[in-house]
């Protein structure tokens, strides 16, 4: 079964061929670590992580590295920095910025249920040239000079876009369109209008690193060029992140691969994933329905997000709703009790050919009711391919009891506590101690549970 994807840069989608099937290598663009994630910031941990586990599925688990960078250098995090911390001193107050962000980036991240990429290198480690020998920004940045695609002006390094006769593929942008219009003046020392900033000089209040042109700062657009020929080679297989970052960002990091190691391509499959909207309306800040990771996991279980963002085909425009979110969380509930811990099977071909279709999520959910129909009927093969096709879709990641259990504790109910009371009122009702057998009743009703005596016992449900 051949794996399709769709590549942005050739507009097809294409059978996947690795460079070297024994290393399977990955980049995609990671978190300015400067705030909580939100929902938007999901849409490619989760895509990307269903990527990493189909290729470590078709390839082998340690024949795929997968890099995901952390950008801890950014004038967003100087400045929340300077905001939170006033009296440290900013590389103590960026630290800690960056620290506690980072800690709340993996918290939210396992709890959707993705992998931790195979490395997630730091911006900050790889601005100047290292121990190891592993690519670096200055290096990388004095390559550039050095093949004449890059100038000194205006206490910048710039990259020169004219010095590249396709820049501007991936988006599909020509340099004489973008001409047009620019605002010459803002841009006085460029030789170009879209020529873009590789190193800029630092006040003494802002961070910087003492570089052949001064104390200063990367762009960010070095950054990944850097950490992805640090760790994945000059050339490598896929390369993803959000549409959001196809131009400029995607573009540039194209140019400044491309010219500085003098390839043809920096990576064969660029992936992108489409854009989020929160109940119809772009999510911002102003509106209100700017949702966090941190938000959602109060009230959701990370598996209910991941089944909810892969409803949606990841190239398509996805509309996050609470309606979608609580029809994902009754189909987990259903899935985890008719999967019922089986561990005994292999994933579904439907599945994997679903998948194995540029990560064709809808296709492959439906795929997944036929088999839990079958399953719920009785059919024990059915029930092993379901549940294998779910573990590698990233979910099942608890036991069913702690799944209904957990569930139980998210509405308020404690189970054990209800059926302890249940049986000390059954033993009020035996020594026909009616008085204390009322009072536990009351005491369950308080709790807002129902009971029901019969001839077989005693049931429980929570009144709704
Ligand atoms: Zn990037």
């Amino acid at each position: 079964m051949d794996l399709r994807l769709y590549d942005t840069l050739s507009g097809e989608k294409r059978v996947f061929a690795p460079i070297d099937a024994d290393n399977v290598r990955m980049y995609v663009c990671g978190p300015t670590v400067y705030d909580f994630a939100h929902i938007g910031n999901a849409r490619p941990v989760i895509v990307f992580d269903l990527l990493f586990r189909m290729l470590r599925y078709i390839y082998g688990p340690d024949q795929v590295t997968y890099v995901r960078n952390i950008t801890d250098v950014d004038d967003k995090i100087n400045d929340r920095a300077t905001r939170d911390f006033p009296g440290l001193p900013l590389n103590e107050a960026i630290r800690k910025v960056t620290e506690k962000t980072l800690v709340q980036f993996h918290a939210d991240v396992d709890a959707l249920g993705a992998l931790r990429p195979t490395f997630e290198p730091r911006a900050t480690d790889f601005v100047l040239p290292r121990a190891d020998g592993k690519t670096d920004m200055v290096t990388l940045i004095k390559e550039l000079i050095a093949r004449g695609h890059a100038y000194e002006a205006g206490g910048e390094v710039l990259f020169d876009t004219q010095s590249m006769p396709d820049y501007g593929r991936l988006s599909g942008r020509k340099l004489d369109e973008q001409q047009a219009g620019a605002r010459i003046a803002v841009d006085a020392h460029k030789k170009h209008p879209t020529d873009f900033v590789l190193w800029k000089q630092s006040s003494a209040d802002e961070p910087g690193w003492e570089s052949p042109w001064g104390r200063g700062r990367p762009g960010w657009h070095i950054e990944c060029s850097a950490m992805s020929a640090a760790y994945l080679g000059d050339v490598f297989d896929i390369h993803g992140g959000g549409l959001d970052l196809i131009f400029p960002h995607h573009e540039n990091e194209i140019a400044q691969s491309r010219c500085a190691h003098g390839t043809q391509a920096m990576a064969n499959y660029w992936m992108h994933n489409g854009f989020l909207q929160v109940e119809g309306e772009k999510m911002s800040k102003s509106t209100g329905n700017f949702v966090t990771i941190r938000e959602l996991l109060n009230d959701w279980p990370g598996e209910v997000v991941r089944l909810n963002m892969l409803k949606t085909h990841y190239r398509s425009p996805m509309d996050w709703t609470l309606k979608g979110m609580e029809e994902s969380a009754k189909t987990l509930d259903d899935w985890y009790w008719v999967a019922a811990d089986d561990r005994g099977g292999h994933p579904s071909t439907k599945v994997m050919e679903a998948l194995s279709d540029d990560l064709n999520t809808p296709q492959t959910i439906a795929a997944l009711h036929g088999l839990r129909n079958l399953a719920a009927a009785g059919d024990d093969k059915a029930r092993g391919k379901f549940a294998a096709s779910l573990r590698m879709l990233g979910f099942l990641n608890e036991s069913a009891a702690d799944w209904s259990a957990r569930k139980q504790q998210s509405s308020g109910i404690d189970a054990a506590r209800i059926d302890a009371l249940i049986a000390d009122r059954t033993a009020a009702r035996a020594r026909k101690d009616f008085k204390e057998s009322d009072r536990i009743r009351d005491e369950l009703a308080a709790m807002g549970v129902t009971i029901k005596d019969s001839k077989d016992g005693t049931t429980w449900e929570i009144a709704r």
